[in-house]
């Protein structure tokens, strides 16, 4: 057999023809030698196991099932044990049978028939367990690996892993493998040779075979960042390589979530094509074949290789995170990157081992799968090549599959085992992920173990399959109409990062905004361009001398004028009905949409924010456009009961002129979301942003003034706040203030309007007034550690700590608290401190000189009533912009002032509370109440939470920031605002007069018929 050259795509359709016929045959083999074994004892009793059939027949019992078993190694004792375990079940009851039920019913947590009943369902799990990891130590891993080798199985180890939070733990799991690699592979290499598996033909293959994720190499594993990413990964990198091949051992890189797909594959092939890799053929990577982008990166993979002159393995698989894919994206807005039809999965994974098969070249097939038809597809595929069994192999996972497997090896096939093996508590995760596996309708050995699916069936060609169950492929219609102008309304989906197109456009867009900075804005009033005596300067918060843009500062005068313009456009403005006033917000949407890397550009560079929370920003304020448009159409509907002889209507009018008085945190969203929904109702407004932000402000004027909009409608006043910003408070004709900011201006606020309003304008000003918050998280002693701390990260030095939701405690339960406090404060020591503009920095500048001297002074506050568990130093940063490292403060009293005022920068207070009650009070004992939340997996305790957890936006097991418009309405209560909550749908009516009008339209008893409110 000569080698293939990579030209060679795939087999003619003769060829298929024969391929399929062998696979068939290859196939009936195998399954008729599997019905003349006995299954092993202990696969026999997993799969009669009547644990596993009630998780199967019934979803409600699975996903208690599952959920407890994943909380399991977190619970202490068999009090806890029993809690959950009626928790879990309480819900499900009714599905459980009798006996269970009873058993549930006595077991009470601290009675004795609990403590066996708490007892019995932990050796459950770990039976379950044991079945799929081979072992917690490498001396029972080794055991595991010698038990396969006298079955004439090859194996592959990987360590199963917590998340990496942190550098230290990346440096803890690369040990892990240099020590795994330095204790067995002694002994394993002295071990006599099975040439089935330790040769393909002349050459002698490794024995130690190690599977590793190369996420867990690095804390900062981001493919915003691939330079940073591949530079940190590739040093842990290289010490493997070097240790393994001292070892004689192949290094098999996994392949995980999509988003870290590309950024995988980009730092396998930098390093393995470096001068000390190139001529070394024992590594590989997995390709997964329910990706759309399978083929693509194959083929890539393939012309890399010959490159390189040295091939290397694929082990190509179908990919264990079906789920997560599909509700990612679905959530996020992005196209799903997996296949949604099972068949497509499997056709391209026939596809994509065809194309091994022929390029075996340079890409050395390794097929793993326990679908009998797609392994057989290969093996067809091979077969008709003439290629001899030992040029490739088959692999299939600890646990899984086992008659297959020994019918493999007897048929000759070299089969390797992927054994993993660990601590109990990560273990867990992978003891779910193989659960839902195995049992999902999907699954091919659930359908040939349990469901008993014929042969033939099992058998049939994936793409036959599609065409019998009515999934065909649509036909493409051209020209599809578009969408109504008012579809539902969907957020507008963030950039994707991991996508090199998207990153390329926001350097481009930097680069743009850079040439740009220093430029002069005017006031807008009235349509026109206004200037003034006084000026006033942005500067970017990572280099404080560079200025980011001059405008123009309002005076008194100018407010005049501008209020004057916004009052007289009310009328005209009004009469234009509500669809011509909803089409500047989607208008305004569509050029936010084309220009939305140089927005988030200017935002980089004129608050500090980072690239996914600018670009985030942006998406914001292009929803607050759709989402008030639909909104205000939707409100400004004809409403009224009607009776005979009466016709009632009840109807809205827009209050006046608008002030709005924007924040610097959210420097586009804010303002636009305030303003669009003003002026969707048909108010004016006068806008007065941030003085940290106007650059980004007058980039939204801009944006609304090539849209036409008449003038006076929206007028532009940058300036001092004590100048402008009270001018319009003040001003008679104001009739709504709409501001977001801090608490004592937002009640300055409050009171002026109060004063103007008693002084007798005529009217009483509305004031809706977003303030702070002192947002905590809960950690619960059952919580995830891995998602809490990654959240609590997240959601504290996101932003430098300066979103309204950021959260600034977390009140720890003591069972968890040394464990907790230790891992977040080494994830936080691994952040990267630095320049907004790096896609690299995962904490930049706070917004100025003013917010710098302040949040210091807290962290002086901390060192004297708390214990400083972390406080990282800006270092050389700090002399060139307003950098602030992250500061942790540990067991801070509640009530002292670190844990009760806003700080609104990188500081953190953690406070233990003793039991869950304590934990409650003090998340409600502050004066805010804007958002908040927890981690845990008790059913009770989520429930309790949702209870009495007081504040405006709660999230459970997830990070507080982030609040999307139409899904989690944004603003609180208490001391964090009046007013409701922003991108919700009672939003407008903040803006507006409610009025009803009712007409007796009876005349001498004469009556029309009474017409509906919208004919
Ligand atoms: C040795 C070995 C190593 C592995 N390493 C990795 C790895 O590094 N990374 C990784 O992601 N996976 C890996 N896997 C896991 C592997 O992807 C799953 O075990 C495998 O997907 C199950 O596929 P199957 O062919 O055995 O079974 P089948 O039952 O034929 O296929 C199940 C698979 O089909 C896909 N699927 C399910 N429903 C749908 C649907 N509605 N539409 C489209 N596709 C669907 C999913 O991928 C699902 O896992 C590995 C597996 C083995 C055997």
């Amino acid at each position: 057999m000569t080698d293939t050259s990579l030209q060679v795509d795939d087999f003619n359709d003769q060829a298929l023809a024969k391929i399929e016929a062998s696979t068939r045959e290859i196939g009936r083999t195998i399954f008729d030698r599997i019905s003349h074994r006995q299954p092993t004892v202990l696969e026999r009793r997993w799969w009669d196991d009547r644990i596993m059939s009630w998780a199967m027949q019934d979803e409600s019992v699975k996903v208690q099932m599952f959920r407890f078993i994943d909380v399991l190694p977190m619970l202490g004792d068999s009090a806890a044990t029993i809690r959950h375990l009626h928790e879990y079940f309480h819900e499900v009851d009714r599905h459980l049978p009798g006996a269970v039920r009873l058993g549930l019913a006595v077991a009470t947590p601290h009675s004795l028939a609990g403590r066996a009943l708490a007892l019995a369902a932990r050796r459950q799990a770990m039976g379950h367990a044991r079945r799929f990891i081979a072992g917690t130590t490498s001396a029972e891993v080794l055991a595991a690996a010698m038990r396969e080798r006298k079955l004439r199985r090859g194996f592959t180890l990987d360590i199963l892993g917590e998340a990496v939070t942190s550098e230290v733990e990346a440096d803890r799991y690369l040990q892990l493998y240099l020590d795994l690699l330095d204790q067995i592979a002694p002994t394993v290499n002295g071990w006599p040779e099975i040439p089935q598996i330790d040769r393909a033909g002349i050459q002698e293959l490794p024995r130690v075979n190690v599977s590793v994720k190369l996420s867990a190499l690095d804390s900062r594993f981001d493919p915003i960042d691939p330079e940073g990413t591949t530079r940190r990964v590739g040093n842990r990198l290289r010490t493997l390589l070097r240790r393994a091949r001292q070892n004689r051992a192949h290094v098999h890189v996994d392949m995980e979530s999509y988003q870290t797909k590309d950024l995988a594959l980009t730092i396998f092939r930098q390093i393995m094509a470096e001068d000390e890799f190139r001529d070394w053929p024992d590594v590989g990577i997995v390709i997964q074949a329910y990706l759309k982008d399978a083929e693509t990166d194959l083929k890539d993979l393939a012309e890399w290789a010959r490159r390189r002159g040295t091939p290397v393995w694929v082990r190509l698989v179908k990919g264990a995170y079906w789920d997560y894919e599909t509700v990612l994206a679905e959530q996020l807005g992005w196209p799903v990157p997996v296949f949604q039809q099972k068949w497509r999965s499997d056709a391209n994974f026939e596809r994509l081992a065809r194309y091994l098969m022929l390029n075996h070249r340079w890409l050395r097939p390794a097929l793993g799968s326990h679908n009998i038809r797609s392994l057989a597809h290969g093996l067809a595929a091979a077969r008709h090549l003439g290629l001899p069994s030992n040029s490739f192999e088959l692999q299939m996972l600890y646990g899984m599959g086992d008659l297959e497997k020994q019918v493999l090896v007897d048929m000759g096939y070299r089969m390797r085992i992927y054994m993993p093996y660990g601590e109990l508590i990560p273990g867990m995760a992978y003891l779910v992920r193989r659960l839902l596996e195995n049992t999902s309708n999907d699954s091919f050995l659930k359908a040939s173990f349990t469901d008993l699916v014929s042969p033939e069936k099992l058998l049939m060609n994936p793409l036959d399959h599609a065409a019998g169950d009515g999934h065909a492929p649509p036909p493409v219609v051209e020209n599809a109409p578009k969408p109504a102008r008012f579809s539902p309304f969907k957020n507008e989906p963030t950039a994707d990062f991991a996508r090199e197109s998207q990153r390329a456009a926001m350097q481009r867009a930097l680069a743009q905004v850079t040439e740009q900075l220093g430029r002069h804005y005017p006031l807008w009033i009235d349509g026109e361009a206004v200037d003034s005596s006084e000026k006033q300067a942005s500067f970017d918060p990572s280099l404080r001398d560079r200025v980011v843009g001059e405008t123009a500062a309002a005076q008194a005068e100018h407010v005049e004028q501008a209020v004057a313009a916004a009052k007289a456009a009310l009328g005209p403005w009004n009469a234009l009905g509500v669809n011509a006033r909803a089409d500047f917000l989607l208008r305004a949407a569509d050029a936010m949409r084309r220009r939305r890397f140089e927005l988030a550009a200017w935002e980089v560079f004129e608050c500090g924010k980072g690239w996914r929370e600018a670009d985030a920003d942006v998406c914001e304020a292009i929803d607050f456009c759709e989402f008030y448009a639909r909104d205000a159409v939707a409100l400004e509907t004809p409403q009224g009961v009607d009776v005979p002889g009466e016709e009632n209507r009840f109807l809205y009018l827009p209050r006046g002129v608008a002030a709005v008085i924007a924040p610097w945190n959210f420097p586009l969203a804010i303002l636009t979301g305030m303003t669009t929904a003003a002026l969707v109702t048909g108010n004016t407004v006068v806008m007065k942003p941030a003085e940290q932000s106007p650059v980004i402000a007058a980039k939204l004027m801009e944006i609304f003034d090539e849209l036409g909009l008449p003038p006076g409608v929206l007028n532009f006043l940058p300036g001092k706040g004590e100048t402008a910003g009270a001018g319009l408070v003040k001003h008679p004709d104001t009739a709504v203030i709409a501001f977001t900011g801090s608490r004592p201006v937002g009640l300055a606020i409050n009171r002026q309007a109060a004063e103007v309003s008693a002084a007798g304008i005529g009217y009483v000003k509305r004031v809706i007034a977003e303030l702070g918050g002192k947002n905590a998280i809960i950690v619960d002693d059952d919580a995830d550690l891995d998602e809490a701390v990654l959240a609590v990260v997240k959601s504290a030095f996101g932003y430098q700590g300066q979103k309204c939701s950021a959260c600034s405690r977390v009140i720890v339960l003591a069972n968890v608290y040394d464990v907790f406090l230790q891992r977040l404060v080494e994830a936080t020591r691994s952040l990267q401190i630095g320049e907004a503009e790096d896609p690299a920095t995962s904490v930049g500048p706070v917004v100025d000189a003013e917010a710098f001297e302040r949040v210091q002074s807290y962290i002086e506050i901390g060192r004297r009533e708390a214990r400083v568990a972390l406080a990282v130093d800006a270092a050389k940063l700090a002399e060139r912009g307003f950098f602030i490292g992250p500061h942790i403060f540990a067991d801070v009293p509640p009530n002292s002032r670190l844990a009760q005022e806003e700080i609104f920068g990188p500081v953190l207070a953690v406070i233990r509370a003793a039991d869950f009650d304590e934990a409650i009070r003090i998340f409600n004992g502050t004066d805010y109440a804007l958002t908040g939340g927890m981690f845990s997996r008790s059913p009770a305790n989520l429930e309790r939470a949702k209870r009495e957890l007081l504040v405006g936006n709660l999230y459970l097991n997830r990070g507080i920031t982030g609040a999307l418009v139409g899904r989690q309405p944004f603003g609180g209560f208490k001391m964090s605002g009046i007013g409701s909550k922003a991108g919700g749908h009672d939003y407008l009516l903040q803006f507006v007069l409610p009025r009803t009008i009712t007409e007796n339209t009876m005349r001498r008893g004469f009556a029309p018929a009474s017409a509906s409110p919208d004919e």
